[in-house]
């Protein structure tokens, strides 16, 4: 069985890449060991630059319905981060992890993904012309031969380990022991959203839905016990009593979750026919809440190169600027992760420094600087740099066009990249021999961009933005023009 792209994992990561690879004509083949989603997860926070982009392929709908609430602060090492006033983008809201799961698994697979559930990869041998996975399910091996494999695999990536991948923690010790329960508590028990820092540690109670919260743990001193111990209400009781020195009342358990580990990003998230994305290439300290998010962004940067380079129209090189742009994402969620466990551990020591701090993140501009550093990449365009929104997520944007209001998201839905020509028509026709990979769109600016155009990535983000060089551009991201459609 062959299959141009074969991606290995199917959580948020995997199975969001497929829905992108199936929305450009490239569906995929998705092994996943689990049988089915469980409806618990670890992961419960979602940036808003995350939601942006999956409003942008028409799932912002899906997803309120489903339930999505903003947090009212967001944490920097528990120094609170004020989102009062923040821009909607710099927001962290709750959802769980398996409902966007759930979400994205339907949409995959409307889109013709070709989704194995109880289908566990045990080998791999990443030739010159094809990569080759050995499959095991249902007691039996098989193959799959394929263009280009994808490891969105987790923590303990197979992909990564067969492919060779190396992923150390940089010499650095930030190991750390978090338990969690998600508990009922119908009579409201704890404050709402109450978390802080305690000399041995971090106790949390975050609200996960009406009546139900998560009690969670964070300890950098304690030794994580054996994946062969069963995680129990025990474990949980014992690891809040060590942090807050009180005897915790801890509801009625309905799930637990134990977690921790060192801080490690993958030396590289390409090698030949074989690719990194999410957990499987970067593992983080978990209170920046990124790494869903960060998962969220490399499958929406890589699916339209990928599908580019299958359908055969990917530029010299664009495959590579997945590792350029998600590696250096990666790194620098590294850092931020280190840095709050820098601030959190040994409390005694640092209690000084996260005071001053704690006074400077107070100013309004640094408050504002954070909260974009945590959520936010920016990546390096060729040519000009000398405009705010180039290499920037675009954002919510209306548009006024002549067929009626519009919106970015609503333009970018299809997946292709998108020029929108503000200037009547004259950059719409430099730019229509690529019309058959670039959509364009005459419209008005109801908010101004700053320039006669704006050319925007399928993953959303801005390749150029008016004045010169939109050929240079063109090229550089959508390859050759094609006489075809001239
Ligand atoms: C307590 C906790 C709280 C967190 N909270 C947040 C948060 O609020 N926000 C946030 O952004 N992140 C959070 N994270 C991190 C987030 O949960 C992960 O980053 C996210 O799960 C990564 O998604 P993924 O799809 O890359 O990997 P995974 O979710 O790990 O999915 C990998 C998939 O691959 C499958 N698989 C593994 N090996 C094989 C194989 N050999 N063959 C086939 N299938 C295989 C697995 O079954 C699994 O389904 C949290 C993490 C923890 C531990």
């Amino acid at each position: 069985m062959n299959g141009p792209v074969v991606i290995v994992g199917g959580g948020v990561t995997g199975l969001l890449l497929a829905a992108e690879l199936g929305l450009a004509g490239v569906p995929a083949v998705v092994l996943e060991t689990r049988t089915e989603i469980a409806e618990h997860s670890n992961g419960m926070a979602l940036h808003g630059r995350s939601l942006e982009f999956l409003r942008q392929r028409g799932l912002a709908d899906e997803i309120t319905a489903a339930g999505i609430f903003p947090w009212p602060r967001t944490p920097f090492a528990f120094l609170w981060l004020d989102l009062t006033g923040a821009d909607e983008r710099d927001h962290t809201y709750a959802f769980p992890q398996w409902r966007l799961e759930k979400i994205l698994e339907r949409r995959a697979v409307a889109l013709g993904t070709d989704l194995r559930r109880g289908h566990t990869v045990v080998a791999l041998d990443n030739g010159p012309d094809r990569a080759t996975l050995t499959v095991l399910a249902d007691g039996a091996e098989y193959r799959v031969e394929a263009d280009y494999v994808v490891g969105c695999d987790g923590e303990d990536s197979v992909v990564r380990r067969l492919a060779g991948i190396p992923f150390d923690d940089g010499g650095i010790d930030s190991s750390y022991y978090g338990v969690l329960g998600d508990v009922a508590f119908p009579d409201g028990k704890y404050p709402e959203f109450a978390a802080g820092l305690h000399p041995n540690g971090m106790f949390g109670a975050l609200p996960l839905q009406a009546g139900m919260l998560r009690l969670m743990t964070i300890q950098f001193d304690a030794k994580r016990p054996g994946d062969d111990v069963p995680v129990t209400a025990d474990e949980l009781r014992g690891a809040i009593r060590r942090v807050t020195d009180t005897d915790p009342d801890i509801g009625e358990v309905r799930w637990l979750s134990r977690f921790g580990g060192p801080t490690r990003v993958a030396e590289t998230y390409r090698r030949d026919r074989v690719f990194l994305a999410g957990d499987a290439a970067h593992v983080l300290y978990i209170s920046g809440t990124q790494g869903l998010n960060l998962g969220i962004q490399d499958a929406a940067n890589l699916g339209w190169k990928l599908a580019a380079a299958v359908k055969g129209w990917a530029p010299a090189g664009l495959l590579d600027t997945y590792h350029a742009e998600r590696h250096a994402a990666g790194e620098r969620a590294r850092t931020h992760a280190l840095a709050q466990i820098a601030l959190m551990h040994p409390l005694e020591r640092v209690g000084p420094l996260r005071d001053m701090l704690g006074h400077i993140v107070g100013f309004a501009d640094v408050n504002r600087h954070m909260l974009k550093k945590a959520t936010a990449a920016r990546y390096a365009m060729p040519g000009r740099d000398d405009h705010s929104l180039l290499g920037e997520q675009i954002g919510e944007r209306p548009l006024s066009t002549p067929e009626g209001e519009t919106s970015m998201a609503a333009v970018l839905a299809g997946g292709r990249g998108v020029l929108v020509d503000f200037s009547g028509g004259t950059v719409g026709n430099e730019a229509r021999a690529w019309s058959d990979r670039v959509r364009i769109v005459e419209a008005r600016p109801v908010v101004e961009f700053g320039g006669d155009g704006v050319l925007v990535r399928p993953d959303g983000y801005v390749a150029w933005v008016g004045g010169e060089g939109l050929l240079d551009a063109l090229r550089v991201w959508f390859g050759g023009f094609s006489a075809g459609v001239l």
